[in-house]
């Protein structure tokens, strides 16, 4: 059979661990016996960030600028123990946030669902994408806690020295305080990447903050989506037939867990800390979850939301088999190749990449799985647990019988 033909290369971000070997078995397994698979390969695993001086991780988010989709291993953020054990010269930053800082993207996540492992919320039929907006707000915070009586105020000055000053609150005795900010420029960004992921995805947006309390902060929030939705893309939505809407957080909680699912979810930064965690849960298992940085210039970077789940690796180096879901790594090749495919109009990759897909869920649905997966598993046939090896070569037969 002759091999799909790419154009462009993908950026390719090795990782750490797991999913570093995962990530080798699914290409050499899956991908390349179908494609003539081109990359541009950069290696996130820690001994070569170590080695470059994390330079590797800055020219791979450059490359994801030049060239437009990325596929990312998950890779090691390093705390002090981390530090040891690879003999780091020093704590680098997570890699995610590294290049989320480059590309200033919205960070989209999608549970992958199949038949036989059925949400905890009986009426979510479909997925539900969360959006979260990766920054300021309280992760940006400047606080204090005041020992005694006094008076906290905000105060901003103006380029020109001009201040503007209101009490927050006179104290009376100890307590705690907190400023938060968030920009313009971000908030927009945020909006835009959500409105053309909907596009994209052909599925509703929702947009949930507490403007009725917060009258200034969380309201510029919603004005900033309703004026970029109406000048930009709302005859957009009105063609694709989907549509836009605002409502209080307390209510799209409300709303989400009565819907059948099939929309995306934009989250300010905390509640989307929060949300998708609660959705991702409710839905089965973290590896079973997908995730694309989406920047507001329309780059993509595809990645599993998971780690590199370590506890498995170690069992791995003492020679053991280990029953890793390699499911959400595989959808983030897929993922990174149907946009390739979009981009370059190549349609044999976006057919491949549903195939293989659908081909890894048939081998789930069928009743052979990862070890994780057993344990949420339904369905009538009784669950066989296989390693991740097995798992790969499973879908490989399965998509040899696909037409
Ligand atoms: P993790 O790698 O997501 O794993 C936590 C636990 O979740 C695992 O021990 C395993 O449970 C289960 N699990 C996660 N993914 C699985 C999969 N594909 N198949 C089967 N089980 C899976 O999180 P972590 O252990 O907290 O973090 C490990 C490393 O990953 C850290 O160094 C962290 O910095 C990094 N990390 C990277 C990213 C990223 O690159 N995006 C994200 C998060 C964490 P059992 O052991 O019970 O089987
Ligand atoms: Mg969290």
């Amino acid at each position: 059979m002759e091999k799909i033909r790419m154009t462009t290369p993908l950026v390719e971000m090795d990782g750490d661990e797991m999913t570093r070997i995962l990530w080798a078995d699914i290409k050499k397994e899956l991908l390349e016996p179908y494609i003539d698979l081109k990359t541009e390969y950069y290696d996130l695993g820690l001994p070569h960030r170590e080695k470059t001086h994390d330079q590797v991780t800055i020219d791979s988010a450059n490359a994801t600028k030049k060239y437009g989709v990325a596929v990312k291993c998950a890779t090691i953020t390093p705390n002090a123990q981390r530090l040891e054990e690879y003999q780091l010269s020093q704590m680098w930053k997570s890699p995610n946030g590294t290049i989320r800082s480059i590309l200033d993207g919205t960070v989209f996540r999608t549970p992958i669902m199949v038949k036989g492992i059925s949400p905890v919320v009986r009426n979510w039929k479909k997925p539900i994408t969360i959006a979260r907006h990766a920054y300021g707000d309280v992760y940006k915070n400047t606080e204090l806690q005041p020992q005694g009586p006094g008076k906290a105020e905000l105060v901003f000055t103006d380029e020109a020295g001009r201040e503007t000053r209101q009490t927050i609150f006179d104290f009376q005795g100890p307590g705690v305080l907190q400023g938060q900010y968030n920009t313009d420029r971000s908030i927009s960004s945020f909006a835009r990447s959500c409105f053309q992921y909907a596009l994209d995805a052909r599925q509703e947006l929702w947009f949930a903050a507490k403007d009725t309390i917060s009258k200034q902060y969380d309201h510029r929030f919603k004005d900033i989506f309703q004026e970029i939705f109406e000048a930009e893309y709302k005859d957009k939505f009105a063609q694709a037939g989907i549509g836009y809407f605002y409502t209080l957080i307390d209510d799209a909680v409300a709303r989400v867990i009565r819907s059948e699912g099939g929309f995306i979810w934009a989250c300010k930064n905390y509640d989307g800390d929060v949300m998708s965690d609660m959705v991702s849960t409710a839905f089965g298992s973290l590896a079973m979850m997908t995730s694309v940085l989406v920047s507001p210039e329309g780059n993509y970077e595809y990645e599993a939301a998971h780690g590199t789940v370590t506890r498995h690796y170690y069992r791995y180096l003492k020679g053991e088999e280990t029953s890793t879901n390699p499911m959400a790594t595989l959808f983030a090749w897929t993922g990174a190749l149907r946009k390739r495919g979009e981009l370059d109009n190549i349609p044999a990759l976006g057919q491949f990449a549903d195939k293989l897909e659908a081909a890894s869920i048939a081998v789930i649905e069928g009743g052979v799985m990862t070890r994780d997966l057993s344990a949420l598993w339904e369905g009538e046939a009784p669950a066989r647990v296989v390693t991740s090896r097995d798992f790969l070569g499973a879908v490989r037969a399965q998509l040899e019988k696909t037409p």
